[in-house]
C-alpha cells in the first residue's frame, strides 16, 4: 500500500494541481498593508508564523492565546519585523465569554477588521476513542464554538470593510482518520456551518470571504511532539504553510488546500473511492506505536 501511495499521490496531484491552480497568482503583499488583522492561536505555531508573515507586510495585528509571556514575545518580534501596530489579548477560548473580548478589542483600537484569522486549537489526546463525552463538550467549544462566536461578533465590522473569515481546518475536518476522533469532530463541524454561512453570504449579497484552510501534517513543535511516532508522512514546512494560509484569504479563495498535491488528491480520492481513501490513510500510521 506504501508503495501505491508513493506513486498514485503525485501523479493524481499534479494533474490536480494543474487543473486547480494554472490561474495566474494575482498576489502582492501590498494587499495586506495596513490591514487589520485578528489572528487567533498566535503563541506558537502556525498562527505564530502567520504574525511574523503579516508584520513583513505591515499589518495591524490583534494576537490572541492563552500564554501571555509567548504573546509578548511574539509581539516584540513583529514589531520589530516591520508590523503596523501589534498587540494581544490572552486568554483561553474555553470560556465563552473570550471570543467577544477579543472582537471588542479590535473595535476599540481599530474601530474596524478586516480579516478575522481563526486558527487556535484545544488539547485533545492522540489515541483511540476513550469514550469520554466530556472532553468532546469541551472540544467543541474551544476549536468550534468560540470560532462561531467571534464571527458573529465581528460580522458587523467585516461587513463595513468587505473583509475575509479565514478558518484555519485539516484533513481530518473531511474525511475520518483514525486515533483523532475528538478533534476530527470539531473539525468537520467548521466546514459545515462555515459553508453554510458562505452560502447566506452570497443569497444576501454580504461581500465577506470565508476561506477553508484543509491542512495535511505540518512541522510544528506540538504537531511533531504528538504524532510523529506513529506517522509514516513528513511534515511539511509551518513557514510556508501560514504564507499560503494569507495568501489564500486575502485572494479570497473558498478552499486552500496545503500541500496541495497530497490534499487535493486525497480529496478528490474521497468523493470516487471513500474505502480506497481510508485504505490509504490508515497504512500512513504506524498502529503498532498507538499505546491504548
Ligand atoms: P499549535 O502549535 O498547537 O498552536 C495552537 C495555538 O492555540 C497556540 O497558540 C495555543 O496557545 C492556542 N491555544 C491552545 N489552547 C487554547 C485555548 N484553550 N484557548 C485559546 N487558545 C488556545 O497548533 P498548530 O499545529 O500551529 O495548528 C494550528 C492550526 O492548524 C489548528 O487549527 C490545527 O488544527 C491546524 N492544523 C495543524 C496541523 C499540523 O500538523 N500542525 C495539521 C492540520 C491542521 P496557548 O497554549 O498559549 O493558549
Amino acid at each position: 500500500m506504501g508503495v501505491l501511495l508513493k506513486i498514485f499521490i503525485p501523479l493524481l496531484g499534479l494533474a490536480l494541481a494543474f487543473y486547480f491552480y494554472s490561474a495566474p497568482e494575482n498576489f502582492s503583499e501590498e494587499m495586506l498593508r495596513g490591514k487589520r488583522v485578528i489572528v487567533t492561536g498566535a503563541s506558537s505555531g502556525i498562527g505564530e508564523q502567520m504574525a511574523y508573515h503579516l508584520a513583513r507586510m505591515e499589518a495591524h495585528l490583534l494576537l490572541t492565546a492563552r500564554t501571555e509571556a509567548k504573546l509578548q514575545k511574539v509581539v516584540e518580534q513583529c514589531l520589530k519585523l516591520g508590523a503596523a501596530s501589534a498587540h494581544y489579548v490572552s486568554g483561553s477560548m474555553e470560556d465563552t465569554t473570550f471570543p467577544e473580548v477579543v472582537v471588542k478589542e479590535a473595535e476599540n483600537t481599530w474601530g474596524g477588521l478586516d480579516m478575522l484569522i481563526l486558527n487556535h486549537i484545544g488539547y485533545t489526546y492522540f489515541n483511540y476513542f476513550n469514550g469520554d463525552v466530556g472532553h468532546i463538550r469541551k472540544l467543541l467549544e474551544i476549536n468550534f464554538l468560540s470560532y462561531v462566536a467571534m464571527t458573529t461578533s465581528a460580522l458587523p465590522m467585516l461587513k463595513e470593510s468587505e473583509g475575509s473569515i479565514v478558518v484555519v481546518s485539516s484533513m481530518a475536518g473531511k474525511t475520518g482518520a483514525p486515533f483523532s476522533a475528538p478533534y476530527s469532530a470539531t473539525k468537520f463541524a467548521l466546514d459545515g456551518f462555515f459553508s453554510s454561512l458562505r452560502q447566506e453570504f452570497i443569497i444576501d449579497k454580504v461581500n465577506i470571504s470565508v476561506t477553508l484552510c484543509i491542512l495535511g501534517y505540518i512541522n510544528t513543535e506540538n504537531a511533531v511532539r504528538v504524532v510523529s511516532h506513529a506517522m509514516r508522512d513528513t511534515p511539511a514546512p509551518k513557514e510556508e504553510c501560514a504564507l499560503e494560509i494569507i495568501k489564500s484569504g486575502v485572494l479570497r479563495r473558498r478552499e486552500l488546500h496545503y500541500p496541495s498535491q497530497a490534499v487535493g488528491s486525497l480529496l478528490l480520492l474521497r468523493g470516487i473511492a471513500p474505502d480506497f481513501l481510508d485504505s490509504l490513510i490508515r497504512s500512513n500510521y504506524k498502529v503498532e506505536n498507538i499505546r491504548r
